[in-house]
């Protein structure tokens, strides 16, 4: 059996620091977070699994790759992937919006007197 464990201090700009805990049993991956949150989900795990290095306090590539390395084959990997996947595409679908938005706002100024 194998077992690793590793904790990661998060700062949320705005909140008070929070320590997440990663703990990795076989393809076991169990992970919580010391904050207020009624999520079971906070940002600060968000922040700990997508390795957003600006976040985590003391970061270095060492860290990332641990966190990285701990979800690869766990059975937290699947649900990760699809949430990241989302997360991705709603990224490039608002880009999409706003750049959708800055077309019509053009369109729609653009009298031509004839
Ligand atoms: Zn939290």
């Amino acid at each position: 059996m194998s077992e690793i464990s590793l904790t990661v201090l998060i700062i949320i700009e705005g909140q008070a620091p929070a320590s997440v805990d990663l703990k990795r049993v076989d393809k076991n991956l169990t992970v919580s977070c010391n904050c207020s949150s009624e999520d079971k989900v906070c940002n600060h795990i968000i922040s700990t699994l997508f390795g957003e290095e600006a976040k985590i306090v003391g970061c270095d590539g060492t860290l990332t790759k641990t966190i990285a390395d701990m979800l690869a084959g766990s059975d937290v990997e699947h649900a990760f992937w699809k949430l990241r996947d989302l997360t991705m595409k709603s990224a490039k679908l608002k880009a999409e919006l706003a750049q959708a938005r800055t077309n019509l706002g053009e369109a729609i100024i653009d009298f031509k007197p004839w």
